[in-house]
């Protein structure tokens, strides 16, 4: 993939990714799913532009770990009890946007690939309405 194809996910593009992301931590951000599979489902990925979890640096390893501490506090705070953590890895795995991310998922709801599958849909006015709500809770802490 060029330098100029790998610019034109979505995750690469602020304008678009911007409105929904809740915190950003170091080099990490932290994103409220478009299509979720519960509330509060989040997305958590390197800010650059990074394919496969074996090209990210040491640092942009920790930040991710930090990111999802950060999220833990948020779901404690919220009174969610635990959460899966998914990685697809590869188009193969069911991975669509070609930016390496994990899924982090509240509670128990099963996990579905396919986007349009999922049982909660925002549109784009809706999923910054609601990160807007959910980004003071991160900056609170
Ligand atoms: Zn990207």
């Amino acid at each position: 993939m060029t330098e100029k194809s790998a610019q034109k996910d979505i995750f690469c593009r602020e304008e678009i990714i911007g409105s929904s992301t809740l915190a950003k931590v170091g080099t990490a951000r932290i994103v409220l799913s478009m299509d979720a599979v519960a509330k509060h489902h989040m997305l958590v990925m390197p800010i650059r532009h990074v394919e496969r979890i074996d090209e990210l640096t040491d640092e942009e390893h920790r930040d991710i770990v930090k990111a999802l501490r950060s999220i833990e506090e948020f779901y404690k705070a919220h009174n969610i009890e635990g959460y899966k953590l998914v990685l697809l890895s590869g188009p193969a795995a069911g991975q669509t946007v070609q930016h390496a991310h994990w899924h982090v998922i509240p509670g128990n709801a099963e996990f579905v690939t396919d986007p349009k599958r999922r049982s909660v849909h925002y549109s784009g006015e809706e999923l910054a309405w609601e990160a807007d709500v959910l980004r003071r809770d991160f900056r609170s802490r």
